[in-house]
């Protein structure tokens, strides 16, 4: 019989696992699981983890879910994967129709991608090519401090997370950070905009945002109306707004988009994680028809966004999406939602009592606690993970900030557990 031994043995042969020190390994195993559902992992040796931060942010309605599964089966029995470039499928047609009713007004074109990274990549790339494709080079890219915007080179380049970018930066392309509304509160966060805006005024292609919540960045969090502000800087100074909504998008925030709140249309929307339910890799961008017709013309003007992915447009990840989308609409999850992150607010307030707690934060499904007085050597984070782990929770601080980001289908009693153990874990260090 398998055993979470032997399936560790052999995995650690081959395997090179991501944002990893494989030698922690040695002191601190990883778990090999054997199945999943709704809210739960189960493992080898018949352990079970409540998984609190729905497996990097992508399993919204949870493990295994039974409408998701049968909707892929379905696909799987019809297409299950065609080249994207000349040929097109019925589930990509229909995501592309629902996802443009969804978003903010005059995003009308989406572009497929295969992952978060390479839609960050894409947005960069479109927005520089369309005013090259009307003779300007425009060669300048701002985003956040704090900010993540995912690990390729394109990707880390415009992300401001020290941990993971700071070994590469010899490699790579020359951007620019503003303040974070979310470190700096507002005002200071739009003046430093403006001062980078006025510094490159006409060589800047675009400003790539996280609306709402920078999470990588340790769930830190701000409110709509600097995303308003932006909006109307960006088009005060001509420059293109990216709205990554790879983490936040798909209902996490408490809206289907965190744009929403600001009622902001970005000139490019990217999306990922949550648009599959966590079930196949996909992303898209969505775009306004002005900048696609920049790139419209003969095919010898040389104006083509040529970027493509082998899986582009994956027709079973297609029909996890579609799956997606109807269980939003048949379940009013939005609304439903709503009771959730109410409950989710007063078992936060616990934690406000702890001696080393620094600030409490929630905005809809997302909630952090931000922890004080410890240093970075110390990995409390790592203490909390393992702790919560040996109490059937799957936490996954970042740093000194514990936090929740449970799927939607959590029931309140599975809330209070995951907030009572992450309190005890966090009350046994001192
Ligand atoms: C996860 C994430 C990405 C990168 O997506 P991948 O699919 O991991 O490449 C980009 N931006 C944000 C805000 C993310 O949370």
């Amino acid at each position: 019989m398998l055993t979470n031994k032997i399936i560790r043995e052999r995995d650690l042969k081959h395997i090179w696992h991501p944002c990893s020190q494989m030698k922690d390994y040695e002191t601190l195993p990883f778990i090999p699981i054997k199945s999943a559902k709704g809210e739960y992992l189960y493992d080898f040796d018949g352990n079970q983890y409540l998984d609190a931060i729905s497996s990097w942010w992508v399993n919204i309605f949870g493990h295994s879910n039974s409408y998701i599964n049968e909707k892929i089966k379905e696909q799987l029995e019809t297409l299950e994967h065609i080249i994207f470039a000349g040929f097109t499928h019925e589930s990509a047609v229909k995501l592309a129709e629902r996802l443009v009713k969804l978003t903010p007004p005059k995003l009308e074109k989406v572009f497929f991608a295969d992952n978060g990274s390479s839609a960050i990549e894409i947005a960069l790339k479109m927005s520089f090519q369309y005013y090259k494709n009307k003779g300007e080079v425009r060669n300048v890219f701002i985003s956040l401090e704090n900010s993540y915007h995912g690990e390729t080179l394109g990707a880390l380049a415009v992300g401001d997370v020290s941990l993971y970018k700071e070994i590469y930066n010899e490699i790579l392309i020359k951007t620019f950070q503003a303040l974070s509304p979310a470190l700096v509160g507002e005002e200071d966060a739009l003046a430093s905009m403006e001062n980078l805006f006025k510094e490159h005024e006409g060589k800047i292609a675009s400003v790539v945002i996280e609306p709402l919540v920078q999470c990588a960045g340790g769930m830190a969090m701000y409110d709509a109306s600097y995303i308003t502000k932006l909006r109307a800087l960006c088009d005060k100074y001509g420059v293109f707004l990216i709205a990554d909504e790879i983490a936040v998008g798909f209902g996490r925030t408490g809206t289907m988009f965190a744009c929403e709140s600001a009622n902001v249309t970005p000139d490019f929307m990217c999306l990922s994680k949550g648009i599959t339910g966590g079930y196949l890799p996909l992303s898209c961008v969505l775009t306004t028809d002005d900048i696609y017709q920049a790139f419209y013309c003969d095919y010898n003007e040389g104006k083509s966004f040529l970027d493509s992915h082998s899986y582009t447009g994956n027709a079973l990840a297609c029909a996890a999406a579609n799956a997606t989308l109807d269980i939003f609409e048949n379940e009013s999850i939005i609304e439903k939602n709503r009771s959730k992150i109410e409950f989710l607010s007063c078992e936060l307030k616990k934690f406000k009592e702890l001696e080393n707690v620094k600030e409490v934060r929630q905005r809809g499904m997302i909630a952090a606690v931000e922890l004080k007085g410890y240093n970075p050597e110390q990995r409390i984070g790592l203490e909390i993970y393992k702790y919560a782990l040996k109490n059937e929770v799957l936490l996954r601080p970042l740093g000194n900030v514990v936090y929740f980001m449970p799927a939607y289908t959590i029931s309140d009693e599975q809330m209070r557990l995951m907030t009572d153990v992450a309190y005890r874990g966090i009350k046994r260090l001192f």
